[in-house]
């Protein structure tokens, strides 16, 4: 059953007040925040809902499933363009094979993943075909466990280097999953890891202005992400609760 848009507006004021919270606690200013839904389980009609409380930002990690719900919310939107005047952005969360660029593409969608040089060029040929620069980031593996995805922290820096200077690819971020943990303070260090690694390829002049981003924080670990400089926060089933 779809998760009804009071329960999700009630679910997202207190996502907010929590954000606003961890923001008081660091001296951050809540507005450079911004929360991606991920609608990974749930059905559209909650997208819907998602939408018409405010959200804009909308996260997929399979490429199948992104672009069928891209198609699908933009028919919703035409029809209802009135009152939903903004414009829709999607992010690619998933782990992205080169074979399925293209499709990603074709969405508009940021793609948070990066994890390899080959993945890089493929998304950088694509976009020169299709006359665009492609918003990405560099999935980093910062708790360094046995994730299967992201690269190493020690190979990030020399990667994204070589991403910023592709000719149709945009670096925007760095992006990394909190290590899976029942205490979410536990996930600090990553985050931590991914902050300094960033502020290191600043140093070296990497990226440029649109290089912002530190996608990083979840349901269960996003107000430590918030504390450690998270500018993109990919939260699904805090979203979703019903209790
Ligand atoms: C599912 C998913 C999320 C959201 O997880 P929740 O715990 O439901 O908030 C965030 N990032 C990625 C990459 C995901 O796959």
């Amino acid at each position: 059953m779809a998760v009804t848009r009071k329960r999700i507006e009630k679910n997202l004021q207190a996502i907010r007040q929590n954000i606003v919270d961890a923001c008081d606690r660091v001296g951050r200013n809540p507005e450079d925040i911004s929360i991606i839904a991920v609608t990974k389980s749930v059905e559209l009609d909650t997208i819907k809902n998602l939408l018409d409380a405010g959200i804009t930002e909308l996260g997929e990690n399979r490429v199948q499933q992104l672009t069928q719900r891209a198609e699908e919310v933009e028919a919703y939107i035409q029809r209802r363009r009135n009152a939903l005047p903004r414009p829709i952005q999607w992010h690619m969360i998933g782990h992205l094979q080169r074979n399925k660029v293209k499709p990603v593409l074709n969405t508009g969608a940021v793609i948070h993943t990066i994890d390899s040089l080959r993945l890089a060029e493929e998304i950088s040929e694509r976009a020169a075909k299709m006359n665009i620069t492609a918003d990405v980031m560099l999935q980093v593996n910062c708790s360094q466990e046995d994730q299967k995805y992201g690269v190493a922290v020690g190979a990030a820096l020399h990667l994204a280097d070589m991403i910023a200077t592709m000719s149709n690819l945009q670096l925007v971020g760095l992006m990394t999953m909190g290590p899976l943990v029942a205490d979410p303070e536990d996930a600090r260090n990553s985050f931590v890891r991914l902050r300094e690694l960033f502020a290191e390829m600043k140093k070296e002049n990497i990226g440029g202005k649109a290089f912002k981003h530190l996608s990083m924080g979840m349901s269960n670990d996003y107000q430590i992400a918030v504390e450690e400089g998270a500018t993109l926060l990919r939260i699904g089933s805090a979203l979703f609760a019903t209790d």
